[in-house]
């Protein structure tokens, strides 16, 4: 065997397992089909609950050492510019995707991790004591490697060779992804979420003074806008007030936009098929929880142990599977259901304006909704809700 653990995708969830293996003194392969740095779709807002798990996984100083903004509240605005405000319930961090993989998958290299960029894993093929791992690179030469173990962490992409991680059905809601940071915003530390018809908007600062707009529009919406990046910025600056008094004055950073399309927010969660995935290659909850980079990070604290077991002899794949399944069931399965449902309805602009109104006669019940979007709280204190409205321009 050429690797004890290979893992497929250097994102957060593979290049933290990477990382915690590999601390472990096991022979890991961190293989990620792109190269170097670059900039992702994501709202960048790092939860307090993903940072219980970095400080896990000994991975703390190195997400602190990029300087990222504090933030310490959350504002949802509706169009009609309603707010209902709430403290979070610990500090969240945000991190552009730019340094934040970067400094995780180098990371994993110090650990002693073989990071291979511009390599895609593909096939796996089950053989004695492991599988044999298909492997392509720029040139589409194909080459493999043979590992005891294998985790898929490949986000929301297909692996070639394995079956896909969602199976896209006609009746299903397809979202597209745009993201786009700003120079020159004076923004409170605090993440604002704008909804509009059909999506949401979130802006909150990230490190270097810097702030980060990231929004979910349904195919519908950017098809209306001709399905171009910029004319969607645009359009909802234009359909949003409070979002355009927030962006008056900063200045667009073009080369960190980025868009992507075909988001499922209510694939079903595959947690094993051949073997473990991790991430958004297991599911995706919608990002208005503001959850995913945890949900990933979070797999990758429950998996390092198990597979340190099981390279050790104490435990069978089989035994890895039931007990990871069991401690993400038991973490993320109500998060996801209430995540879901709460997107779908505040998607449509009266049901959206009722609840954030019904938020201000029932904060405890806000508070809780919120709450239970979200995956473990491993966070000491107390979430406050306050509300309060502010003027429509
Ligand atoms: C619009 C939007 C906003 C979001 N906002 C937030 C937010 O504010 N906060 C939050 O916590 N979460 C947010 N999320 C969710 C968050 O971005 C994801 O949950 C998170 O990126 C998942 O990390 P991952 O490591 O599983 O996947 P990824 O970050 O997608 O990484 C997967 C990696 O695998 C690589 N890869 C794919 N296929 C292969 C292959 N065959 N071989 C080798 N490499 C491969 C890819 O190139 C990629 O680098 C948002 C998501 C969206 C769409």
């Amino acid at each position: 065997m050429q690797a004890d653990l290979v893992v497929i995708g250097a994102g957060l969830a593979g290049s933290c397992l990477a990382a915690a293996v590999a601390q472990r003194g096991w022979r890991v392969v961190l293989l990620e089909r792109q190269r170097g740095p670059r900039h992702k779709v994501c709202g960048e807002f790092l939860s307090p609950e993903a940072q219980a798990s970095l400080h896990a996984l000994d991975l703390h100083a190195t997400v602190a050492a990029l300087a990222p903004a504090e933030i310490y509240r959350a504002a949802i605005i509706s169009r009609q510019g309603q707010r209902l405000d709430m403290a979070l319930p610990g500090v969240a961090w945000g991190v552009s995707r730019f340094r934040l993989d970067a400094a995780l998958a180098q990371a994993a290299a110090e650990a002693g991790a073989t990071v291979r960029e511009g390599i895609a894993g593909m096939a796996l093929t089950p053989c004695e004591g492991g599988y044999e791992v298909e492997m392509r690179d720029g040139a589409a030469e194909r080459t493999s490697i043979s590992t005891r173990t294998v985790v898929v962490a490949c986000g929301r992409h297909a692996v070639p060779g394995l079956r896909p991680p969602q199976t896209a059905t006609a009746s299903r809601q397809m979202y597209v992804g745009v993201k786009c940071h700003y120079a020159g915003l004076q923004l409170p530390p605090e993440v604002r979420l704008y909804l509009f018809e059909g999506g949401y908007v979130g802006l909150s600062p990230i490190e270097d003074g810097q702030a980060n707009l990231c929004l979910l529009a349904s195919e519908e919406a950017f098809a209306r806008v001709g399905r171009r990046v910029p004319a969607m910025l645009d359009a909802v600056a234009h359909a949003i007030p409070a979002l355009a008094r927030d962006l008056a004055g900063g200045q667009r950073l073009d080369e960190s936009m980025v868009a992507v399309g075909a988001v499922d927010t209510t694939r079903p969660t595959v947690l094993w098929d051949q073997c473990a995935r991790i991430g958004d290659a297991a599911t995706m909850i919608p990002p208005l929880s503001g959850d995913g980079q945890a949900m990933a990070i979070h797999a990758a604290e429950i998996c390092a142990p198990l597979i340190d077991d099981v390279l050790a002899g104490r435990r069978s794949l089989a035994t890895w599977q039931t007990i990871y399944a069991a401690a993400w069931h038991a973490a993320y399965d109500q998060p996801l259901r209430t995540a879901r449902w709460l997107q779908a309805l505040l998607g449509q602009p009266q049901i959206s304006a009722g609840l954030i109104g019904l938020g201000t006669l029932l904060p405890n019940l806000a508070q809780r909704l919120v709450l239970a979007t979200r995956g473990p709280q491993r966070i000491m204190g107390s979430m406050h809700t306050q509300l309060s409205t502010e003027q429509p321009s």
